[in-house]
């Protein structure tokens, strides 16, 4: 992950100016439902700061991508674990995610992914190990702030978050944006079969306890019905109020 730009929440450790610094990175986590439009505003959002992103479900594709291509089973624990130990998981500063140094792209966006990635989340000790290596992000050095989206990125992920955003948005109006998405790309499906696979993901993702999208404590709740640049609106509003300001810097990677 690669990002220029102005530096934020860094802090030097003790007064020896060759001591190694020791980093504040500042986190803001968006959660929410599948096809909340989550990623999309947790995207913009980092490119407004200048900071970087982590597509935390992208990382359990990519996994799924692995363990399907070995055709393994999906709801084997172990296998799935077995996977993990031989994939190395980067992200780019975009947050595109790269599967031993490959960028997946679309591949990672199948219905057959679709369909087994919330197998593959449903175990606890994948999820403890991708969420070790999503929080190892915060020590690489070109990485000066971070915008995290998933379902547990605030109440699991990064729980110190300064910021933990709840992106609220009707099944019936994710299912219109995400069979739009899928026209554009040629997929043919129905609405009702992708209303279908949403709410049988939503089952899934809901059971999940601790890591169950949820609105935590400190948390604030956007209902993403608006226009995107407004809801983007809402929260550099809501980083301001933090004291954080915007810095849009350039990627290059
Ligand atoms: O966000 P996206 O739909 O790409 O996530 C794919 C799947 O990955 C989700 O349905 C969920 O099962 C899983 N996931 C998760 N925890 C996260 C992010 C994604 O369990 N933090």
């Amino acid at each position: 992950m690669r990002l220029t730009g102005a530096g934020l929440g860094l802090e030097l450790a003790g007064s020896m100016a060759d001591a190694a610094p020791s980093r504040t990175v500042p986190v803001i986590t968006l959660d929410g439902l599948s096809g909340s439009g989550k990623s999309t505003l947790a995207r913009r959002l980092a490119a407004a700061l200048g900071w970087s992103y982590l597509d935390s479900g992208a990382w359990y594709r990519a996994l799924t991508w692995a363990v399907l291509d070995q055709q393994a089973d999906p709801k084997d624990e172990a296998a799935c674990l077995d996977t993990l130990s031989h994939l190395t998981l980067d992200a780019k500063a975009g947050g595109e995610v790269l599967a031993n140094g490959k960028s997946l792209g679309l591949a990672l966006r199948t219905p057959a992914i679709d369909a087994a990635v919330s197998q593959v989340a449903n175990h606890l000790a994948v999820r403890h190990e991708l969420n070790q290596r999503m929080r190892a992000l915060l020590d690489q050095e070109q990485v000066f702030g971070l915008v995290a989206d998933g379902r547990d990125a605030g109440s699991v992920i990064f729980p110190d978050a300064a910021l933990q955003v709840f992106v609220e948005v009707p099944l019936a109006v994710r299912a219109a944006r995400r069979f739009e998405q899928y026209q554009q790309s040629g997929t043919e499906v129905t609405l009702h079969d992708i209303e279908q696979a949403l709410a049988e993901r939503d089952t899934c993702d809901l059971a999940r306890g601790d890591a169950a999208p949820r609105l935590t404590a400190r948390g604030r709740e956007l209902k993403n019905q608006q226009h995107v640049e407004e809801a983007v609106g809402v929260l550099l509003s809501w980083v301001k109020e933090l004291g954080y300001t915007p810095q849009p810097t350039q990627e290059t990677s």
